[in-house]
């Protein structure tokens, strides 16, 4: 079948239909095929599988991953989108396209009525004014999927997989691993988008965990701390936390530092996220 992604072929479909890209709505398409074959390889995908594509632009990426799984259901919102995907995508039965915000829409009950409840795997070139709140709703939300393979922004990559004092650990980094294991499968450059974004972007794939990596007795405490810590990153643990949102009272933070095995001159950049866990269980008792 022919290639959506050609270079010739993405430039008729836009002049066929006069469609203008909209930069607010992160429209950057991918025309590079050998790209495409790396993030549905890499997303490891079987006939057996059932997919949510967000943002399929022109359906690019839809076309390779409607040839490699059961079925795609790909949440586009813009409207203007719908006419030329119901062309470009009409030779594959197996590909249902919804208008709809990602954000607004209700992801749990899109599994049960499209896969009967089945645990999807998402695969996206996701747009980049939105990549942290998109992934965020999955994962916060526990929507039944199982990986999350993801074009997104380099420096946002390099945050989610970041490890305990290295510059790009932070508040990100501990969000992600708390639910997934994340590893980047490629660097992608500008030149393989039209228009050429001005960012580098990576391809990385979020495997969900079973269970979260720390069992913590509270979420939002954990988050809170995590918040706190990072907010001022520079300080010691002990004067972030106490003068952060949550306001913790020195002497009391001193003796659950102590207690927790963390040396209050730490700073937060420093912590596992066990620790971090620890921490928070630890605050959780007096509290
Ligand atoms: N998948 C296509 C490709 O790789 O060529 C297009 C990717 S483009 C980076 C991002 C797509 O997400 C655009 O089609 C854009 O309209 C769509 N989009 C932006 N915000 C969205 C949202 N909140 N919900 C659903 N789709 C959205």
């Amino acid at each position: 079948m022919d290639r959506i992604s050609s270079p010739k072929k993405t430039k008729d479909i836009v002049q066929k239909y006069g469609f203008k890209f909209s930069k607010s709505l992160g429209q950057n398409f991918l025309i590079d095929q050998n790209i495409l074959d790396n993030i549905v390889d890499g997303a490891n995908i079987s006939k057996d599988d059932y997919v949510i594509e967000v943002g399929p632009g022109i359906g690019s990426l839809t076309q390779n991953i409607a040839e490699k799984s059961k079925s795609v259901v790909a949440i586009e919102i813009d409207k203007t989108l719908i006419p030329i995907l119901n062309d470009t995508l009409k030779d594959y039965s197996n590909v249902e396209v919804i208008n709809e915000d990602v954000l607004k829409l209700d992801l749990h009950k899109l599994i049960n009525e499209k896969f009967k409840g089945n645990r999807a795997k998402v695969i996206a070139n996701l747009p980049y004014y939105v990549t942290t709140s998109i992934i965020m709703k999955f994962l916060e939300e526990r929507v039944p999927v199982q990986s999350l393979t993801i074009m997104i922004q380099k420096e946002v990559a390099d945050r989610m997989q970041a490890k305990p004092g290295t510059k790009d650990y932070g508040a990100l980094s501990i969000a992600v691993q708390y639910y997934c294991n994340p590893k980047i499968l490629l660097k992608v450059p500008p030149s393989v988008f039209i228009p050429q974004p001005k960012v580098e972007s990576t391809v990385i794939k979020l495997d969900i965990l079973e269970r979260p990596k720390v069992y913590v007795e509270s979420e939002d405490l954990f988050f809170a701390l995590v918040k706190d810590a990072f907010g001022k990153r520079r300080k010691t643990l002990l004067n972030a936390l106490s003068t952060g949102d949550l306001k913790l009272n020195k002497d009391l933070l001193k003796d659950v530092l102590l207690s927790s095995g963390i040396d209050e001159n730490r700073r937060g950049e420093t912590l596992t996220i066990e620790e971090y866990g620890l921490l928070a269980n630890n605050l959780a008792k007096i509290l």
